[in-house]
């Protein structure tokens, strides 16, 4: 056959490394394009969570009876079904085998850094020892051992697609025209692309100039727009993962302290604070105005220390701590928290209803007296009374685009669909730039890395035996 390579992958994060790697392993001459000067993405930026069940991380912790069966049901459950659900099976049956290959690999994830990541009853999330950057590398080192071609600094804009069929038979670059058996995308999402946040995002862009995107500046969408060059549906409208910020600073807000209350503007709690950021952003959006206010009194404002709970994240620079006494006085100098010496003055000044808010202290002061949280079943222990004035309110939004995933859609094999319905030939998509396996609601830390992992191995596979089922088709 008259081509370049078998496959030809977009895109070095997680997803186009774990293509490649199996592409190559199942027999294909692979070519790896990167736009970045380095291979990583997103991927390499993150926290490195891995969403699993049935691992042998898990059985060294104890935990012998969790399942595929059970994580797929959660994540049904917690999309109200609304999710593609023969990609959540996918998802669901292959996630320890993803995570085994990375173990095998080299990467590490122990029983201490395996924890409850989303809502689930069981622990299914698990860190790896360095982060996201240490899976990275472990795949890079994979890549590299492999006889894969691989050019960085190289930005993919336009595919090759056959007039009679339209199949995909290669990418251009520079002019360049590459031919291939199959294409995978892999480019990752669109959170830096302000455009297509406006167009795929809306929930996002909702929050104006407080929305700042915090992975690598090339996911710029390129992987939507070469898949509709070629036809291909994109699916998962307005989905993605915020995280919320008080917007002091461009700084990843992960985790507040447990001395926080959220009220909404009609001046009720609605939330246990300490809830996973995983339904955190989508709780908050629910909220009129799609925002929420933080209260605390002064007290509280003078003793705020960096909380030790979080002493690791803060360390990685993965989370800043913005609920310290100083960063609490220099932001209220600086006019982002609203302040007043009493109750009802602070509702009125940051629009909250104020009879409401003052009955929600009250409530919330005398759960703090009694140890316990009657209505949100807060950890007691972090619970602080707001009663010393001068009090305070800030305002929270779900306003940091952690990730995007509105994408192509993909069938089981990864192979991109057109909006009849029908398999695009050659052309396969995995990660962020698909839509259709994340659903509204982000299933717990982990959810995408496990999605890249696996459905970037499944592509490879896919694509590297589509390749050589043309070859046998020609012969
Ligand atoms: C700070 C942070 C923390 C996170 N923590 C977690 C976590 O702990 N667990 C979890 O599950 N998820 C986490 N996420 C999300 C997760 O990291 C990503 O969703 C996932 O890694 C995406 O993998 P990917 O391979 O699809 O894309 P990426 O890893 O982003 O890779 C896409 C690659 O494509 C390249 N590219 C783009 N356009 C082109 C083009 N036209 N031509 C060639 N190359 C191109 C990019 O440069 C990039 O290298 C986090 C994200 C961030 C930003």
């Amino acid at each position: 056959m008259d081509r370049d390579y078998d496959v030809i992958v977009v895109g070095g994060g997680g997803a186009g490394m774990s293509a490649a790697i199996e592409a190559h392993d199942a027999g294909a001459s692979v070519a790896l394009i990167e736009t970045d000067s380095r291979l990583g993405g997103s991927t390499a930026l993150s926290g490195g969570v891995y969403y699993a069940s049935g691992t042998s991380v898990q059985r060294a912790k104890g935990i012998e009876a969790d399942t595929p069966d059970a994580m797929f049901e959660y994540y049904m459950t917690l999309n109200q079904y609304r999710v593609e659900p023969s990609l959540a099976r996918v998802l669901s049956d292959k996630a320890a085998g993803g995570l085994e290959w990375l173990i095998e690999m080299g990467v590490e994830f122990t029983a201490e850094n395996l924890y409850s990541s989303g809502v689930e009853s069981v622990a299914r999330g698990h860190g790896a020892t360095g982060n996201g950057a240490a899976i990275a590398a472990a795949l890079d080192q994979e890549v590299s051992k492999r006889n894969i071609d691989v050019a960085l600094n190289a930005r993919v804009q336009q595919l090759q697609i056959k007039r009679d069929n339209g199949a995909v038979t290669g990418v251009i670059l520079d002019d360049a025209k590459i031919q291939a058996g199959a294409v995978v995308l892999t480019t990752g999402g669109f959170g830096a692309n302000p455009n297509f946040l406006h167009r795929y995002y809306p929930e996002a862009t909702a929050h104006g100039d407080w929305v700042w995107y915090i992975g690598n500046p090339n996911c710029l969408g390129d992987g939507l727009s070469l898949g509709e060059q070629a036809g291909a549906e994109i699916v998962g409208h307005n989905r993605g993962l915020l995280l919320t910020t008080p917007n002091f600073k461009k700084e990843l807000e992960v985790y507040v302290p447990g001395w926080i209350v959220y009220v909404n503007r009609e001046g009720r709690r609605f939330v246990n604070e300490l809830a996973e950021y995983a339904v955190m952003s989508g709780v908050v959006n629910a909220q009129t105005g799609g925002s929420c206010f933080a209260i605390f009194d002064e007290v509280t404002r003078m003793e705020a220390k960096p909380d030790p709970l979080y002493a690791d994240l803060f360390a990685s620079g993965m989370v800043s701590p913005n609920w310290v006494s100083n960063v609490l006085e220099e932001q209220t100098r600086a006019g982002k928290i609203i302040t007043a010496d009493s109750l009802l003055q602070l509702a009125e000044k940051a629009g909250i209803k104020p009879g409401a808010l003052q009955s929600t202290v009250d409530k919330y002061n005398a759960d703090c007296d009694s140890g316990s949280d009657s209505m949100f079943f807060k950890t007691a222990s972090e619970m602080k009374p707001v009663r010393t004035p001068p009090f305070y309110a800030v305002e929270i939004r779900p306003a940091i685009v952690c990730l995007t995933s509105t994408g192509v859609r993909i069938d089981k094999r990864a192979q991109a669909i057109d909006s009849n319905g029908m398999a695009i030939e050659g052309l396969f998509a995995a990660g962020e730039t698909t839509g259709g396996v994340l659903g509204e609601r982000y299933i717990g830390g982990g959810n995408s890395i496990t999605n890249a992992i696996v459905f970037g191995r499944i592509a490879g596979e896919s694509a590297a035996i589509q390749a050589q089922e043309l070859d046998s088709s020609n012969s």
